[in-house]
């Protein structure tokens, strides 16, 4: 798919006052520093649409982009903060669980995780919560540009055990660079498909 437009719409703190559910939404979800603001300004090609680097946990909106006038692209507040209070931290739950579960549109979940790392429990169990409501998702592996090819497969299958202990099979997944593209053409095309079907 080729971007010919992106904008910001809106960003929100309930799934309610979310643009009209009318056409296919894509959320973007991982823990902070994951690298979500960077892919999102690679997947549509604009420096700046999503911020990069903001302080750990401010941004707890709901961030609507619209692109090609055909679909959402969504930025979700990151989630497993240790750095903001426990009321905050449920505040904003609470939020990103409604939206998940309640915003109609919402066609699939692509939850980011750093390549680089060991698998997280805040993951696995974001993801298990996503099964277990009934909710398409992807992973997306980032920064693989700062790890061998080989380091990187290493870590896949090392993530692949791990969610075997849940799944059937390995969730779909994407395997990107915000750096040098690498996987941003396999994105756009997943989002495509589905767009179409
Ligand atoms: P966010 O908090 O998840 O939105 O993360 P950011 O997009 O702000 O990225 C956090 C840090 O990781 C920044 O210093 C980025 O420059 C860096 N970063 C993000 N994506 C990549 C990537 O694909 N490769 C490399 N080498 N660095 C990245």
């Amino acid at each position: 798919m080729k971007i010919n437009q992106a904008s910001f719409l809106m960003s929100n703190s309930t799934y309610q006052q979310c643009p009209k559910p009318d056409k296919p939404e894509y959320a973007f979800i991982g823990r902070s520093n994951v690298g979500k603001s960077s892919l999102i300004n690679s997947i549509v090609r604009k420096k700046n649409l999503a911020k990069t680097s903001q302080t750990p946990g401010k941004t707890q909106l709901i961030n609507h982009f619209f692109i090609n006038e055909d679909w959402y692209l969504v930025d979700l507040p990151g989630y497993g903060y240790a750095k903001v209070s426990k009321v905050e931290r449920e505040k904003f739950e609470k939020m990103i669980n409604e939206y998940l579960t309640l915003r109609t549109n919402l066609v699939c979940t692509f939850v980011l995780i750093d390549v680089r790392h060991e698998p997280q429990k805040v993951d696995v169990e974001f993801m298990q919560k996503l099964g277990e409501n009934g909710l398409p998702f992807c992973i997306v592996f980032t920064k693989a540009d700062k790890l061998s090819n080989t380091a990187v497969n290493k870590n896949l299958a090392i993530y692949e055990q791990i969610m075997l202990e849940t799944w059937e099979e390995m969730p779909q997944y994407f395997v990107t660079s915000s750096v040098n593209g690498t996987g941003r053409e396999e994105i756009l095309a997943y989002i495509d498909e589905l767009n179409q079907g």
